[in-house]
C-alpha cells in the first residue's frame, strides 16, 4: 500500500523547495529560464533542497498529530521552528508570513491557541492552507473515507486554519483543499476527484451559516471549464483563493506530479506555496 502520509509530505517538500531559490519572481522571467530541477540560492540565499515554511510548518502538525489533535501542542511545535529551528533544514527559519508571525506573538502572550489566528479580510494569505494537508490523515483515521460528508471534520480544519488564519475564506479554502485531497487518495479518475471534492465541500459550506459571503470568491472553481481558463488568468500571488486556484489548475491540466509542481513554480509569485499546495 502506498504510503500517502510520506508521500503527501515529501511531494510538498520537494515541491515548496523548488520554488524557495524563486519566490516573487516574474512569470514572464521565468517563462524565459523556467524551473526544470532544483536550483541553488536565489531569493534566500538557500543551497538546494532547502525546503521553507511551508514544509517546516507541515512537519509541525505531522510531528503534533502522532499523539492526538492538541491544538496547543501544534502552536508550541510553530514557535520552536520559528523560534529555536525546529523542522528546518540548516538550524534556522528564514522566512514567515505576517498573518502567521502575529498569530505566534498572540499564542506566546497567552492567548488560546484557537483565537490566536488573524480573522480580517486582510489575514487571508496562504499560510494556513500551506501547511494544512496532515489534518487530511489524522480524519481519515477517524472518519475513514468520504470525509466531506461529515460536518465534524470540516470543523476540526477550520480550528486547525485558525491556529494563524481564522478568517472563514482562509477555513474554506482549507476545507475545499483537504476535501479534493481525500478524492484524490481514492485513485479514482483525477479530474472526476478533483471536481467532487470541490462540489461536496460548496455543498458543506451552502448549507452552513457563517460562509454565505464568501461563496463568491470560489465560483470560478466550481465551473465546470475552470480547467480550460488561459494562464494569463489564473494569478499565483499569495492570496488564498489564487493560490488554491493555481494549485488546482496546475494539477488538473498535468498528468504527473513533475508536470505538475514544475508548472506550479513556474507561474512565478508565490512559487513555493503554489508549488507545495499543488
Ligand atoms: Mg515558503
Amino acid at each position: 500500500m502506498a504510503n500517502h502520509v510520506l508521500n503527501g509530505v515529501m511531494g510538498l517538500c520537494v515541491a515548496d523547495a523548488l520554488g524557495v531559490p524563486v519566490e516573487f519572481v516574474d512569470r514572464a522571467i521565468l517563462k524565459q529560464n523556467p524551473v526544470v530541477s532544483m536550483r541553488a540560492y536565489g531569493t534566500y540565499n538557500q543551497p538546494a533542497g532547502t525546503w521553507s515554511d511551508d514544509t517546516s510548518m507541515t512537519i509541525c502538525l505531522v510531528d503534533s498529530l502522532t499523539k492526538r489533535l492538541d491544538y496547543s501542542s501544534i502552536m508550541l511545535k510553530f514557535t520552536k521552528w520559528f523560534n529555536e529551528g525546529e523542522y528546518t533544514p540548516h538550524g534556522e527559519a528564514f522566512d514567515i508570513g505576517i498573518t502567521t508571525s502575529e498569530a505566534l506573538i498572540r499564542f506566546k502572550s497567552g492567548v488560546y491557541p484557537l483565537e490566536c489566528g488573524g480573522k480580517s479580510e486582510h489575514d487571508n494569505g496562504n499560510g494556513s492552507l500551506m501547511r494544512i494537508l496532515p489534518i487530511l490523515f489524522y480524519l481519515q483515521s477517524i472518519y475513514g473515507t468520504g470525509l466531506n460528508e461529515i460536518d465534524e471534520a470540516f470543523e476540526v480544519i477550520h480550528n486547525v486554519s485558525a491556529l494563524t488564519h481564522g478568517h472563514e475564506r482562509s477555513q474554506m479554502a482549507c476545507g475545499i483543499y483537504i476535501s479534493v485531497a481525500s478524492e484524490l487518495i481514492e485513485e479514482r479518475n483525477l479530474e472526476a476527484a478533483v471536481y467532487s471534492g470541490i462540489h461536496s465541500a460548496m455543498n458543506y459550506y451552502r448549507r452552513q451559516a457563517g460562509f454565505e459571503d464568501e461563496l463568491k470568491h470560489f465560483k470560478r472553481l466550481e465551473k465546470k471549464d475552470f480547467k480550460k481558463l488561459p494562464s494569463e488568468s489564473i494569478r499565483s500571488s499569495g492570496y488564498v483563493v489564487d493560490t488554491l486556484e493555481a494549485a488546482i489548475w496546475c494539477l488538473l491540466n498535468t498528468g504527473n506530479y513533475r508536470d505538475c509542481v514544475l508548472n506550479a513554480v513556474n507561474l512565478g509569485g508565490d512559487t513555493d506555496t503554489v508549488g507545495a499546495v499543488a
